[in-house]
């Protein structure tokens, strides 16, 4: 077998194509291989697919190939244009590759693997490819992952908003809570972000999602009623975003009382901020006398923390009314404690009950999406991209959409 016959096998090159030249360059470590297509070929026309013959040829264009043993190997060709009476003078498409892309397929592919693995700085050491071309790669993967994906509504939803970095834009996810994928990203926080996913399906489509996960969040709530039919009994609020409102008035009362009493130099709470945060059992073994020993004195804090604690048992009833039973004696507790942050917290809670209620018929929490966020914060990781909006949402699809990324020749 001759260098043309084996590269030929190698690239996977079949007739019309043939490999008609091979360089081998050891020192370099470089291969080029020349690919032409055998003389009088007649292609499909690439609009109406009658065959056609060969009008002239583009200037000669190079793909770079998966590496031959230490050899960085490249495809050279001109690509054929022909002329159909109908259609005029078209490009014959590379079988080898992409259009646009400098990579053939198979190349891209290693690209897509590499890119699972580490971010877009470690694909360019190990590839030695350059950040425009990498980024061309993951942005076409994605671009035809979509394209692809097949147009259904999930039925189990999670809404949730990412910002990069703290202080910067909002991304809005919206997440397919049983496939653990990321189905949509739009731009922003606000009513029309999450309208603008809604949109795409029709109402028939709409009224088959039988629950939406989401904090408390007005323009998510805005537009679901306004897309989704009986938004009202498949809004389930977030457990744990709930929880934060009352986590939030705890600190806030702890704040107050500790400047009161710091002011008599009573240096009580000092230091205490995380023992009143965390749940119970999440204090250290080493910190837990201290805790015992500030929460027995008579502290606004102590209380607060007591109907922090409290509200903790809601969630583990079964039945709604049950659940709101237990709800109704906490709120009349929360809102006689005269602790203002409190008051104004369970307050916000009660405003929006039919919907935490909600969680005990389908059981639902933006949590659940776990696997979703922990690769979001890896893509956060690999933020030295992402100054770029649009590079931070490919990579947001990329590693969480459940896509099928990988290049393959269309079916003729
Ligand atoms: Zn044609």
């Amino acid at each position: 077998m001759d260098d043309t016959e084996l590269f030929a096998k190698l690239l996977g090159i079949t007739v019309p194509w043939r490999v008609t030249r091979v360089s081998v360059n050891v020192p370099a470590e470089r291969i080029d291989v020349w690919v032409e297509e055998a003389v009088g070929t007649m292609f499909p026309c690439p609009t109406c697919r009658e065959p056609v013959s060969v009008y002239d040829h583009t200037a000669e264009q190079v793909w770079r190939h998966l590496d031959t043993c230490q050899c960085r190997t490249y495809v050279h060709a001109r690509l054929p244009r022909t002329t159909c009476p109908v259609d005029g003078v078209k490009q014959v498409p590379a079988p080898w590759a992409e259009a646009r892309s400098q990579y053939t397929r198979l190349f891209e592919t290693r690209v897509i693997d590499t890119c699972r693995e580490c971010d877009v700085s470690g694909v360019m050491r190990l590839l030695a490819t350059t950040w425009d071309a990498t980024w061309g790669v993951l942005t076409r993967a994605v671009a035809r992952g979509l394209a692809r994906k097949p147009k259904r509504v999930p039925t189990r939803l999670g809404i949730d908003e990412k910002a990069i970095r703290k202080g910067h834009h909002y991304e809005t996810l919206v997440c397919d809570l049983e496939r653990g994928t990321v189905e949509g990203v739009v731009d922003d926080r606000t009513q029309a972000s999450l309208e603008a996913y809604f949109h795409q399906f029709t109402q028939e489509e709409l009224a088959t999602v039988e629950a939406i996960a989401m904090d408390m969040w007005e323009p998510y709530i805005l537009a679901t009623h306004a897309c989704v039919p009986d938004a009202g009994t498949k809004i389930v609020f977030d457990r744990y975003h709930a929880t934060c409102y009352v986590t939030a008035a705890v600190d806030k009362v702890r704040r107050q009382e500790h400047k009161v009493l710091a002011a008599e130099g009573d240096e009580r709470l000092k230091g205490t901020r995380y023992l009143w945060l965390w749940n119970a059992e999440r204090i250290p073994e080493w910190r837990r006398a201290e805790f015992e020993a500030v929460k027995r004195t008579e502290l606004k804090t102590s209380r607060a923390w007591a109907i922090k604690e409290a509200l903790r048992g809601f969630w583990d009833y079964v039945y709604p009314k049950c659940a709101e039973k237990y709800f109704t004696a906490w709120y009349f507790w929360a809102t006689h404690s005269r602790l203002a942050p409190i008051i104004e917290a369970a307050k916000t809670l009660r405003r929006h009950l039919p919907n935490l209620l909600t969680y005990f018929t389908h059981g639902i929490t933006n949590a659940m999406a776990e696997g979703i966020n922990s690769k979001i914060q890896t893509v956060k990781l690999m933020a030295c991209g992402y100054r770029n909006r649009e590079h931070y949402k490919t990579a947001i699809y990329f590693h969480c959409g459940g896509l099928d990324l990988y290049p393959r020749p269309e079916a003729a």
